[in-house]
């Protein structure tokens, strides 16, 4: 199937008993056993089935098949929200004395739990100079367990070329994990360029109406885990926390997305609720028409702010000079995302100006909304950065970030047109 029809169908057949055509909502924390050996096979995985809404739901399960078809993987974990999805993929396979190497061009709060909580759990995070994948392999070394970035990055629009950071992280026997959250599988699947594991927050363009927190990570299923001796010994060497099971022989290709829902899943617990799922599942049906119209949207809005004098400059990948023109063309078949940037001219109070006047763009830090939505990174999302992070990370003190909503195009340009009037 295509993904317009993935996203409607995937995962999910008329249910059985009642004919439900809308997926059921599976509202139960656990999941009767027809006898104590039955409940014994599966606590030791022995057969597949639910024992408990902490490691698996029924709901949930649709969501995590219709999203692991779209990404092109071989299975995901749905998990509370983004960040809960960030911080599983990392620690399912590094652990104290180890480190991952990361772009610096990150979403705000995956930056802090990089730069912030992860070491002090004794995993350190080496930031590249840039996204250029020959910066991210001067870090890596014998410690390392993966290599990390965001396809697009939130909010500095850059496009990473996927397919030679894998190459990179491979060559050196370490996955590459890619946020895909601004990009959607329906402009890009990174598994398909060489990319290991995939997380999305489900809560931005996925969902796509603001409504509900999700998250999800989707394993690749390449990677060859058991090949690299010591390296990933959790994922090829009996596991303690369940009672001597080796992911690897279990189950071979799926070690990875299957170790995450039995060890960190199963002991931290940062699960996604049924009933959110289900939600996300309707905002995922449409996925593909409202990315087509958020992509029209926000080309020309980039191009009402690029023609217009109250505006310093604007940072948008499908323009030709644009240094991520040539990654867009490959990566994204040339459509570039909504997410833009500008600076208002006039500097930092001038910014602030046209940001308070702004009527129909919501004044948020969200994105992926079927609205607009404004945000000023440096005062919300990214203001724990010391200057030279936020620099570093693509955000400039008058900038505004645009996540440009499907509303009808004229509305949009103009509460940006009177907005820039305001600001001036
Ligand atoms: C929002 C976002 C996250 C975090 O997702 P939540 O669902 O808010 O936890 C992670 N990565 C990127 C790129 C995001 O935009």
């Amino acid at each position: 199937m295509r993904r317009e029809t993935i996203a409607i169908h995937g995962g999910f057949r008329e249910d059985p008993v009642t004919k439900a055509v809308a997926v059921p909502i599976y509202q139960t924390a656990s999941y009767a056993f027809d006898s104590a050996d039955h409940g014994a096979a599966l606590f030791n995985l022995e057969v597949d089935g639910f024992r408990y809404t902490r490691i698996g739901n029924p709901t949930n399960a649709v969501l995590e098949d219709r999203v692991a078809a779209l990404e092109g993987g071989i299975g995901a974990l749905s998990v509370a929200c983004g960040q809960a999805a960030v911080n599983y993929a990392v620690i399912n396979i590094a652990e104290m004395g180890t480190n991952i190497v990361s772009v610096p061009q990150l979403y705000g709060t995956t930056h802090t739990l990089f730069a912030h909580i992860l070491p002090r759990q004794g995993i350190t995070v080496r930031f590249s100079e840039d996204d250029r994948p020959a910066s991210v392999e001067k870090l890596i070394d014998g410690d390392t367990r993966a290599v990390f970035c965001e396809s697009v990055g939130n909010p500095a629009g850059n496009v990473c070329d996927v397919a030679a950071m894998a190459e990179v992280a491979h060559s050196h026997g370490v996955p590459l994990i890619v946020d895909n959250t601004v990009a959607t599988p329906i402009l890009l699947r990174p598994i398909e360029y060489g990319a290991d594991v995939v997380v999305e927050s489900l809560t931005k363009f996925m969902g796509g109406h603001g409504t509900t927190l999700g998250g999800i990570i989707v394993d690749g299923g390449k990677f060859p885990w058991a090949a690299q001796g010591r390296r990933f010994a959790m994922m090829s060497e009996p596991e303690k926390s369940y009672h001597g099971l080796v992911f690897t022989e279990r189950y071979g290709a799926a070690a990875y997305i299957a170790r995450c829902r039995a060890v960190s899943m199963r002991n931290s617990g940062a699960i996604l609720a049924p009933v959110n799922a289900f939600l996300l599942l309707q905002g995922i049906e449409t996925v593909a028409l409202r990315v087509e119209r958020h992509v029209e949207n926000g080309e020309k809005v980039a191009r009402f702010l690029r023609d217009d004098r109250r505006v310093a400059w604007v940072n948008y990948a499908g323009f030709h000079d644009s240094p991520y023109y040539t990654l867009t063309q490959k990566y994204l078949g040339g459509r570039a995302c909504s997410l833009l940037t500008f600076g208002v001219a006039g500097g930092f109070e001038a910014g602030k100006r046209f940001y308070d006047a702004l009527k129909l763009c919501k004044r948020l830090v969200n994105i992926g909304d079927a609205k607009s939505l404004a945000c000023h990174p440096a005062s919300t999302t990214h203001r724990q950065m010391s200057a030279e992070e936020q620099n570093k990370a693509g955000v400039r003190p008058e900038m505004i970030r645009l996540s440009v909503g499907i509303e009808h195009i004229d509305d949009i340009v103009t509460d940006l047109d009177q907005a820039l009037n305001a600001a001036n």
